[in-house]
């Protein structure tokens, strides 16, 4: 790959070997027929599976088309693809779920319209063939990104997406460790557009989310998009208090007129409204904790990911 390809398509498998083999000759086939120079760039998450041979021995095969990046454990799929980024040097880019459940066949409507000038383009699944928790789940944290970013799109949990490489590089330069690239394209893009896709059910193998990686996925996705909880914290906070020296005056009235029984019978709802309080605060701290708990990882600044090994790419390619 001696020039810059038009084309650079980014994958990253996570233990995904029953799928890896149609995959790699439906992905080929199709960036082929655009007519443009491509690559295929795949980035293996730490599998545990047969995967970084199979990509490996894909390679071999193609070696003009196909570069394997080897990631030394799991990063998550997030990570994965900013490795994938670091290594693509495409001047659009492409990135895809290795399930097919993003039909590689889309790929030339993506191209098309980030050649007709968008930086990002989105895509929206129809329909979607997810189980109905899922897509509960993302219809809710679409609506919540909307609210919070302004409506841009409707989708941001497809990952069949397109850039252009000057928003990758954007990206790239971009060192905090929990990212969520959707929201991350959008903060620098200026023409950010949206197509409809085709989706498919996963044929083979599980879904890489656990209910735990998608509450993390949701928590990165919050922070990483606004600090308006924290802002929330203290209005919300405010009105607390407020409430509660209101509350406190309107106690202290009713005993002065009605003598201190009156305030007895109260001391149940006292209580109540006492919990109440606790439990905001609980609410607050633990988003405090969040922000906190980030800010504590970028200061160590820590690597965000350890290439194990590219594949595919001469020494001078590598080095940048
Ligand atoms: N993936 C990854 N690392 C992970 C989890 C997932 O690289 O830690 C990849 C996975 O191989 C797939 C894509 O990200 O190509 C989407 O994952 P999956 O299909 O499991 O997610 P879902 O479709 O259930 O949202
Ligand atoms: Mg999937």
């Amino acid at each position: 790959m001696k020039d810059h390809p038009v084309l650079s398509v980014v994958i990253p498998v996570y233990n995904e070997e029953q799928n890896l083999e149609e995959l790699i000759t439906r992905v080929l086939k199709i960036c082929k027929s655009t007519g443009k120079s491509f690559e295929v760039v795949f980035v293996d998450d730490g599998s545990r599976d047969k995967s970084s041979d199979i990509i490996t021995k894909a390679v071999h095969d193609n070696p003009n088309h196909i570069v394997a990046v080897l990631l030394n454990r799991n990063y998550g799929q997030h990570v994965a693809i900013m490795a994938a980024m670091a290594e693509s040097a495409g001047e659009f880019v492409i990135t895809l779920d290795a399930d097919l459940q993003n039909p590689p066949e889309e790929i030339p409507r993506v191209l098309e319209k980030l050649q007709e000038g968008a930086d990002v383009v989105g895509t929206i699944r129809t329909p979607r063939h997810d189980p109905i928790f899922r897509k509960v789940f993302s219809y809710l944290t679409n609506k919540m990104v909307q609210k919070a970013t302004g409506v841009m799109m409707h989708d941001y949990g497809c990952m069949l997406r397109g850039y252009r490489r000057e928003i990758v590089s954007a990206m790239l330069r971009c060192h905090e460790r929990s990212t969520f690239l959707p929201i991350l394209a959008n903060s620098f893009a200026r023409h950010a557009t949206e197509i409809e896709v085709k989706h498919a059910a996963r044929t083979a193998g599980d879904s890489k989310y656990s209910v735990w990686k998608l509450i993390n996925l949701q928590f990165d996705l919050l922070t990483s998009m606004t600090n308006g909880p924290l802002r929330l914290l203290s209005i919300v906070g405010g009105i607390i208090s407020a409430t509660g020296v209101g509350f406190g005056l309107f106690l202290f009235l009713m005993r002065i007129i009605h003598g201190p029984e009156w305030a007895v019978g109260g001391v149940f709802t006292l209580f109540a409204i006492l919990f109440i309080f606790i439990g905001a605060q609980f609410v607050g701290l633990g988003l405090l904790g969040e922000y906190i708990g980030r800010i504590y990882l970028d200061v160590r600044a820590r690597p965000r990911y350890l290439v194990r090994q590219v594949i595919g790419r001469t020494k001078e390619e590598t080095k940048k």
